[in-house]
C-alpha cells in the first residue's frame, strides 16, 4: 500500500499514509471538502425541490 497523498510506501503507524505529515494533509483536505459541501448537496435528493412560487393570480375579479 502506498500514500494516497505523496505515493511513499505507507508506515504501519500511520497508514495509509507515510507519515504523520501526509495524515494531516489528507484530514486537512476531508475538512476543507468538508465546509466547502453546501447542505443537503451529499447526493442524497437527485431532484431539487419545487420552487416555492408566490400566488399570482389568483384573487378573483369579480
Ligand atoms: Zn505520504
Amino acid at each position: 500500500m502506498t500514500c494516497p497523498i505523496c505515493g511513499k510506501p505507507a508506515t504501519e503507524r500511520y497508514r495509509p499514509f507515510c507519515s504523520r505529515r501526509c495524515a494531516d494533509v489528507d484530514l486537512g483536505r476531508w475538512l476543507t471538502g468538508a465546509y466547502a459541501i453546501p447542505a443537503g448537496a451529499e447526493g442524497e435528493t437527485d431532484s431539487p425541490p419545487p420552487p416555492d412560487l408566490p400566488p399570482t393570480q389568483t384573487d378573483r375579479k369579480d
